[in-house]
């Protein structure tokens, strides 16, 4: 089983379909790693300023892959271009992690290798929930570190009130307009990820709000222990 879904979300279960550049690499046989490069950074684009100038790169590789992506339909990969934020679409790679995690026993008699998978999926509930009860946090540990790193890239942001809810952060040379209440920011990430960019921050930090209110709900702790609700059974002896 091979996956032609590539994870470009920090999220493991939110995750955008692309297509796979190793797969096609005969047709885009034209320097294929530093295609596949250019072609991610134009997949993780915010903006639709910022995937031109990666597709710009991409021409200058292989004038042929604008047409080739153009054909796919750019809404298909991209985040700037997709329809919608990653939240609000529900996918799964986990075959990749399953592959790697059931390769010796692939070789078992079928029966032999159903056990294995059940114990496999049992202890990777049972682990991930307790991880989940565990923690004194309220939303999960790879969102608190992006809530951290967000912080801390805010500190050198300058924030100019406009309204109560829009304000202009000013970040080295670039100009940002947030709009807290929608939860949205012009360089694309706040409304995409679902969670406060670094210019958020600054207003966040600024004004001594809750960062936790601007996350999505599906961040949260109480979100994380619903996926892990039902549980893995154990099967007994058929004998028995
Ligand atoms: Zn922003």
């Amino acid at each position: 089983m091979e996956s032609n879904f590539n994870c470009l979300s920090r999220s493991p279960s939110l995750c955008m379909y692309v297509p796979s550049v190793e797969q096609h690499k005969n047709e885009l046989h034209e320097e294929p790693k530093k295609i596949k490069e250019v072609y991610f950074a134009l997949a993780r684009a915010y903006t639709i300023e910022e995937f031109n100038r990666h597709m710009a790169k991409l021409e200058t590789i292989d004038s042929r892959v604008k047409t080739y992506l153009m054909d796919i339909g750019y809404d298909k990969f991209s985040q700037a271009y997709s329809k919608t934020n990653r939240t609000t679409t529900m996918t799964l790679n986990i075959a990749e992690s399953v592959n790697a995690s059931n390769k010796h026993a692939r070789d078992l008699p079928v029966v032999n290798l159903l056990d294995f998978m059940t114990t496999l999926i049992q202890k990777w509930n049972y682990t991930n929930q307790k991880d989940v009860v565990e923690s004194f946090m309220k939303i999960g540990v790879k969102y608190e570190n992006i809530l951290a790193d967000n912080t801390i890239l805010s500190q050198t942001m300058t924030v100019l009130l406009s309204t109560q809810f829009l304000h202009l952060v000013i970040d080295g040379q670039t100009r940002n307009v947030v709009r807290l209440h929608e939860k949205n920011c012009t360089c694309g990430r706040f409304q995409l990820d679902d969670i406060p960019c670094p210019h958020a921050m600054a207003v966040i930090q600024k004004f001594h709000m809750d960062s936790y209110k601007y996350c999505s709900d599906y961040y949260s702790i109480d979100y994380l222990l619903k996926t892990y609700e039902i549980p893995v059974n154990p099967l007994s002896d058929e004998t028995t």
